[in-house]
């Protein structure tokens, strides 16, 4: 049984997805935006986001997968696409957990946009930046983090650890 610290707790998420749903407002004042979730981490970041989002929104998924346990495979593989129509000419903004080596949201954002969107952003919720192999800027991030393995808050460790409500890092 892995044991688990607590990163960021319940309290700071709540605050710091506020000042990221404001922003967003602010940047598509009077314009209408999909808050693309992607599948399965980013669930329980999406859904407290568009909670705190005081504007007109649509809710989409998108799924990928390239990790096993603890190690990325680094082959990307999209589980479900999305719809041509959904997207195009449309303000997508990819909702993801955390970015790590990059890959996943330098693939999806090349898919996204060959189903021509209006724009695109990118928003995450932890960043691990000592960790990029591709270059990659998120348009809004909610915490840069140490080279940890997190759990919690949708993020799994063999699919476990999801449910918990704050960001946790397991404790060799
Ligand atoms: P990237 O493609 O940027 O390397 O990785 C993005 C994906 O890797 C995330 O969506 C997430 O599923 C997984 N990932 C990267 N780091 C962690 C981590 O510390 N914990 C968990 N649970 N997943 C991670």
């Amino acid at each position: 049984m892995e044991k688990i610290e607590v990163m960021i707790s319940e309290l700071e998420l709540d605050k710091r997805i506020q000042e990221i749903a404001s922003q967003i407002k602010k940047d598509f004042e009077g314009e209408e935006v999909v808050f693309c979730s992607v599948l399965k981490g980013a669930i329980f970041f999406t859904v407290d986001l568009m909670k705190k989002y005081d504007g007109i929104c649509e809710l989409d998924c998108v799924r990928v997968s390239s990790y096993e346990g603890e190690n990325s495979t680094g082959n990307i593989t999209l589980k479900i696409p999305l719809k041509k129509e959904h997207v195009e000419g449309k303000n997508l903004i990819l909702v993801e957990d955390i970015v790590d080596t990059g890959r996943t949201f330098d693939y999806l954002v090349k898919y996204v946009k060959e189903l021509n969107p209006k724009a695109v952003k990118t928003c995450v919720l932890l960043d691990k930046k000592a960790r990029r192999v591709v270059p990659f800027e998120a348009d809004y991030v909610g915490f840069s983090i140490d080279d940890l393995f997190v759990v919690g808050y949708g993020l799994d460790y063999n699919e476990k650890y999801r449910n918990l409500p704050y960001i946790g890092y397991v404790k060799n």
